[in-house]
């Protein structure tokens, strides 16, 4: 399988010292990779690095070969990378129905924006019992399905997807869960998930990483039980 998304000795902080350190990642088109690590570990700020919020202070991360090194943000989303950070960018003041339709909004086919926004609202019932309610009446886990629902909208390849499931009941995450399977399978999305409910990442990842203070310490098919205990403390 190719190749969508090489990282290189990807070195990136939020000061003069690094948080991660010299990642090297390569991640396959349409597949699902579980970033793990304790807390700080640095899951959230790879995602930072990658979706180019934050800058890399060495090292170089590349999409289909094609280095990101100074893509804007609306850059990002036009070569299809959309950034779902943990719990929030939801726009309070908008509708259900205005926040989903601002993840389209930059797409030039309109009919496959609509499409996409209905099929947003047929995988996400909750999103579409409220579609007329503004953000702030929402419940923390319909705002979290709002972000990601309004990645979705813009049909991305690549979905950086930070923390889903906190403060969803775990019936929803299970939801959420099977739905990145189905979208890997169906339309051969790619999907980096940081997940505190390591178990649930696992049973649908095709890879897991563990990083631990800013460095990979293994990747593979699974995790076995000794970097269990060592690094996800269960
Ligand atoms: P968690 O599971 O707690 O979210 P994480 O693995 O996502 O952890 P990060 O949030 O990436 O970890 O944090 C990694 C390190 O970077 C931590 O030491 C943290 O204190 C530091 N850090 C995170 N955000 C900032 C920031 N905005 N400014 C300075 N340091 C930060």
């Amino acid at each position: 399988m190719s190749a969508l998304l090489q990282i290189e000795r990807l070195t990136a902080g939020y000061g003069a010292a690094p948080v991660l350190h010299d990642v090297d990642l390569t991640v396959a088109t349409g597949s699902i990779t579980a970033v793990l690590g304790a807390n700080g570990a640095g899951k959230t700020t790879l995602l930072r690095a990658l979706s180019g919020l934050l800058p890399a202070a060495r090292g170089r991360v590349l999409l289909d070969g094609r280095d990101l090194r100074g893509v804007r943000v609306e850059e990002m989303v036009r070569r299809g990378v959309a950034h779902v950070p943990e719990g929030r960018g939801v726009v309070t003041e908008l509708t259900v129905d205005e926040n989903l339709r601002l993840g389209g909004l930059w797409r030039k086919d309109r009919a496959d924006a609509k499409r996409a926004l209905d099929e947003v609202y047929e995988l996400f019932e909750p999103l579409a019992r409220r579609r007329g309610s503004p953000g702030h009446q929402l419940s923390g886990g319909e705002r979290q399905l709002l972000a990601l629902g309004r990645a979705l909208v813009g049909r991305p390849r690549l979905l950086l997807l930070d923390e889903p499931s906190l403060g969803l009941a775990p019936k929803i995450t299970a939801q959420i869960l099977r739905l990145l399977r189905t979208l890997r399978d169906r339309s051969g999305l790619t999907v980096l998930l940081v997940e505190q409910n390591v178990r649930g990442a696992l049973a649908i990842a095709d890879e897991a990483v563990v990083l631990a203070l800013g460095r990979v310490v293994s990747r593979g098919t699974s995790v076995d039980d000794e970097l269990r205990h060592a690094y996800l403390g269960f």
